[in-house]
């Protein structure tokens, strides 16, 4: 059959209170928090599965506790995961713990490292026990629906053609692409993070040592990151902004021999590298928009603030925003009086974080992975971690965020 169909003339036209575009952490706990408070939530997601390219896969304390006041902290929980509980930086000089989460005051004082695929998997199984959420896979939102200076949904393309979903709120979760962001014209601020990562893994041994958590390597002008998976070794190879391709043209077996090097213990492993597809690279950015909303849209996650991946935050602070988000915005939804003041009142209790995690993340960049980069420069710790009052800032900030964030129930 042809499709006939065009972005003016969907197949379909369906209505929804919160049509959520992107099923990323930010979009899927969003529409499981709506959802769950009866709020109609329409979920819209550009793949078929949530199996994909690795981008992370840490749940901060945060994230942990808003799974505990929703009861699903224990099942998730239940499924295979690691404990972070430090990030260290071995240095020419010695080893420097950047922030300890074993000290923090809560329940869950590490990172969990969970496959984000699994996370995602069991956030949409729980949203689905819901008779008010609707999930759409392969749906590719590329269209503001508008009318009277109102954004009142989408038209996306999936099965058959162009489709239309129309609702009181369209929310752009849809990541460091977003076409939402692109549509809506808001502006950004940008900042200039001076590396890009390379992610990949090596196999685990059996004598290789437990608990190692996640440990940076400096040396020759050369980072490595090192995460204990478990079952393998997560390592992410530290660049010069912009030298991927300088790297790839000169072959795989420098990065074999450079890895060899900072990390001795994988030298009989880097062969497990056989190709640059087994290599995810992190075009690193960090931005954000001055303005996250405007009538019947809002920008949340990755599409409101991309993160540097400084402290692995991304996932964080998305489903913070997401949080906060549901909070706000439920009451409003369901009695159908939703004000832009509302959408407004989101951006203001998120900017600040934002900022703050941003402006820290900048300040060791600089401060940290600029001199790593550099091999004529040494690398020493920030003075302040050795102050003890100062010592557990890092950690609170990289865990929590400058506030804790719980959704209602
Ligand atoms: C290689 C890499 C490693 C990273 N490592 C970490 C880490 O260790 N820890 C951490 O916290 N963060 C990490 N991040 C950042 C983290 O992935 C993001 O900050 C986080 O996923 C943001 O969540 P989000 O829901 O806003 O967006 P995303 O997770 O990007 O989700 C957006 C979703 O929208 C969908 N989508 C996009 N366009 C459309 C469309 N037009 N229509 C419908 N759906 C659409 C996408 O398919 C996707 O599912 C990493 C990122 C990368 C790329």
């Amino acid at each position: 059959m042809n499709d006939r169909s065009t972005p003016e003339t969907p197949i379909d036209t369906k209505h929804t209170t919160c049509c959520i575009v992107g099923g990323g952490p930010a979009g899927a706990v969003l529409a499981l928090l709506l959802a769950r408070q009866g709020v109609a939530t329409t979920l819209l997601e550009l793949h078929r599965d949530f199996d994909r390219e690795f981008r992370g896969d840490t749940l901060h304390p945060s994230v942990m506790e808003i799974m505990e006041r929703l009861g699903l902290a224990e099942p998730l929980l239940e499924l295979p995961h690691t404990q972070l509980r430090r990030i260290q930086i071995q240095t020419e000089t010695g080893m420097v713990t950047m922030a300890d989460f074993s000290r923090l005051r809560t329940k869950y004082p590490y990172i969990t490292l969970l496959p984000q695929v699994k996370f995602l998997e069991f956030i949409i199984a729980e949203a689905k026990r819901y008779p008010h959420f609707e999930l759409v896979m392969g749906a590719n939102a590329q269209e503001l629906v508008e009318e009277d200076g109102k954004v009142c949904g989408v038209r996306y393309r999936g099965h058959g053609g162009w489709h239309e979903v129309r609702s009181s709120l369209t929310v752009g979760a849809d990541g460091r692409f977003s076409r939402l962001r692109q549509l809506s014209g808001f502006t950004a601020v940008a900042t200039s993070p001076p590396m890009d990562i390379l992610w990949f893994r090596v196999s685990r041994q059996a004598d290789d040592p437990e608990g190692v958590g996640l440990l940076a390597r400096a040396r020759g002008g050369r980072l490595l990151a090192i995460i204990d998976r478990r079952d393998y070794w997560q390592l992410g190879y530290v660049i010069v902004k912009g030298s991927y391709q300088a790297l790839r043209d000169a072959g795989i077996e420098g990065l074999r021999a450079s890895i060899a090097e900072l990390a001795p213990e994988f030298a009989d492993r880097t062969d497990e590298l056989q190709d640059w597809s087994q290599i995810s690279l992190l075009s690193v950015k960090s931005d954000r928009l001055t303005r996250w909303y405007c009538p019947g849209l809002l920008l949340i996650g990755d599409a409101a603030h991309i993160m540097s991946p400084v402290g692995g935050v991304g996932i964080n602070y998305a489903i913070q925003d997401a949080v906060v988000a549901a909070n706000v915005l439920a009451a409003p939804l369901k009695g159908d009086r939703l004000t832009v003041a509302d959408l407004a009142k989101v951006q203001r209790q998120r900017e600040l974080p934002t900022r703050v995690i941003q402006t820290a993340q900048t300040f060791i960049q600089k401060r940290i992975i600029a001199t790593a980069l550099d091999g004529d420069r040494t690398l020493s710790p920030p003075a302040f971690l050795r102050l003890p009052v100062l010592r557990d800032v890092p950690a609170n900030l990289i865990g929590f965020g400058i506030r804790r964030v719980y959704p209602q129930l």
